[in-house]
């Protein structure tokens, strides 16, 4: 709608893009984002890992936060990192904060332009729903019973943003330890308690958006030719298939797994290791 539009121009400043990270990934995914999108938005990434990793520091310098939080796959754990995320974020004072996973890749000026059609002095919470309906589950009241909620969230493993004016408010159930006890109420993962938070508690709501994408959706299904146009976009194994954007080159599926390098390539075609790929 047209009163959500901003008048001054939004840039890549006005954002804090946290991605989440472990040990175990430093290399696997993390080299591949750092050699692709996060050459194009380097000012403010931030990385939030579990373990001190000389290497990853090397190339991040004080981008790179490493968290007290345990390296288990556990909710606390996960919902640890994303607290230290939100936390950075408010004392960064930016506009907008963006949470992405380290399976996704970013197209920065596809963010911008779409953060640019919302204000971040109104609640705004951007991405895509996991499921195709609220999700249900069971809050513990301070009493000990306990109360049935419905409620939206974006998927993580999509990439979500959250306006500064809309994260203020979540400050009383997100800020500093309160995101662990909020999260340990309806004992769920990070991005659902920030969707419990958001339309629970601070009486915001989800806007769906198609331009987010998470390995648990079909990623053949983007027309090639849209790809350029995605906000976040992903790869990983579904229903036991390597799931994969639709993307002829200028790698070869070996050279390039993810098609991340390839799709780089389509972005910033004047990248040195763009220019000397093969067929181009
Ligand atoms: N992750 C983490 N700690 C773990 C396992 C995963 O921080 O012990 C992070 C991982 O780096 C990624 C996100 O959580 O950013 C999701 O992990 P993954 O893609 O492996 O699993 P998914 O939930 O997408 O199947
Ligand atoms: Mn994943």
């Amino acid at each position: 709608p047209e009163e959500h539009r901003t008048q001054g121009s939004l840039t890549l400043g006005d954002v804090f893009i946290a991605v989440k990270t472990t040990k175990r990934f430093h290399q696997s995914r993390m080299e591949l984002l750092l050699d692709t999108w996060i050459t194009r938005a380097r000012e403010q990434t931030y990385v939030f890992t579990d373990e001190e990793d000389d290497a990853l520091k090397r190339r991040m310098g004080d981008h790179v936060v490493f968290t007290n939080c345990s390296t288990e796959h556990s909710h606390l754990a996960l919902s640890c990192k994303m607290a230290a995320e939100f936390n950075a974020f408010l004392a960064s004072g930016q506009s907008w904060f963006c949470h992405l996973d380290d399976d996704n890749y970013l197209n920065p000026q596809a963010l911008l332009q779409l953060l640019s059609s919302y204000s971040p002095t109104r609640d705004v919470y951007l991405g895509k729903p996991s499921l195709n309906r609220p999700i249900r589950a069971s809050e513990t009241l301070s009493n000990n019973q306990t109360k049935s909620v419905h409620f939206w969230f974006a998927t993580g493993g999509a990439g979500f943003c959250i306006s500064h004016k809309l994260a203020r408010k979540m400050v009383p159930w997100a800020s500093g330890r309160n995101f662990l006890s909020t999260s340990e109420l309806i004992r769920l993962p990070d991005d659902c308690t920030m969707g419990y938070i958001i339309e629970c508690k601070v009486g915001g709501q989800l806007l769906p958006n198609a331009l987010f994408h998470s390995h648990l959706e079909n990623l053949q299904l983007i027309p090639t030719s849209r790809l350029t146009q995605q906000v976040t976009l992903s790869y990983g194994v579904f229903e036991n298939k390597l799931n994969v954007i639709e993307l002829s080159g200028p790698f070869s599926p070996q050279e390039d797994p993810s098609r991340f390098r390839s799709l780089h390539c389509h972005l910033y075609p004047d990248t040195s290791w763009c220019l000397q790929a093969a067929g181009w």
